[in-house]
């Protein structure tokens, strides 16, 4: 037990050493990719303009990770209350929403009666957004994504079905290790922030998948 105590705060530390690297990294990227803007919009060879464009994009993929990441190392306790999964979700719908029809695509929404459970919102809302928005890239032909909650097994579920191209044997054994995206521009990162998520709130993620259709469940515990 000693050795274990020492073992977290070891990581403890590392972690916070990570998050503070990480935005301190920020800054200069954030200066860089302004000038790099600029030389763009004064940039006359279009050929050159397009270099600085993917210039901005990598950087922006690189900040993604750091966002990804640092919200995965926050490991400061969960500030969390009693609340209905429908309120967040309700807040949340209009950006979802923005998100599918800016991509020609389909969104619903049937919330069911559900208990109000321990969450915290922030942490919540992040997960549902990195479920749907890996639903809604699944679906390059475009369908209906499909949100729900529900009791069931005396927990409260959130589920959220896709019409997409499905996750292979190989690829379902990799979800949710770090940097795991079989996505050009992917970080491999929003799956295990879910994981973590969830983890931080007893939930459960689990998923089942055939070509054409995939559904991710997450089950909340009912505390009294
Ligand atoms: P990213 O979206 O950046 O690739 P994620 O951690 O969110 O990273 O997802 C990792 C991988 O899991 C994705 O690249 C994809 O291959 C697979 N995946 C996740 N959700 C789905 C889904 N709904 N349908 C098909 N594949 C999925
Ligand atoms: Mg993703």
């Amino acid at each position: 037990l000693h050795s274990e105590m020492s073992r977290l705060e070891r990581l403890n530390i590392v972690g916070q050493m990570a998050a503070g690297i990480a935005h301190e990294i920020r800054n200069p990227m954030t200066t860089v990719r302004g000038y790099l803007q600029l030389l763009g919009e004064k940039m006359e060879f279009q050929a050159l303009r397009t270099t600085l464009d993917l210039m901005v994009e990598e950087l922006d993929r690189a900040n993604s990770i750091i966002t990804e990441f640092l919200s995965f190392v926050r490991n400061s306790p969960m500030e969390s209350h009693y609340q209905n999964i429908n309120d967040i979700l309700r807040n949340l719908y209009p950006l979802l929403e923005a998100d599918a029809y800016s991509q020609n695509k389909k969104i619903k929404y049937e919330a069911g009666e559900t208990p109000d459970i321990l969450l915290n919102s922030k942490e919540i809302s992040q997960l549902i957004l990195n479920l749907c928005r890996n639903g809604l890239e699944a679906m390059q032909a475009g369908g209906t994504l499909k949100l729900s909650t529900y009791i069931a097994d005396q927990q409260v579920v959130f589920s959220v079905e896709d019409e997409g191209s499905g996750i292979s044997g190989e690829a379902s054994e990799k979800l949710g290790t770090p940097f795991f995206t079989t996505k050009e521009n992917g970080t491999g990162l929003g799956l295990v922030t879910c994981y973590n998520i969830a983890d931080r709130h007893k939930a459960k993620i689990d998923f089942k998948s055939s070509s054409g259709k995939t559904t991710f469940f997450v089950r909340f515990p009912v505390t009294a």
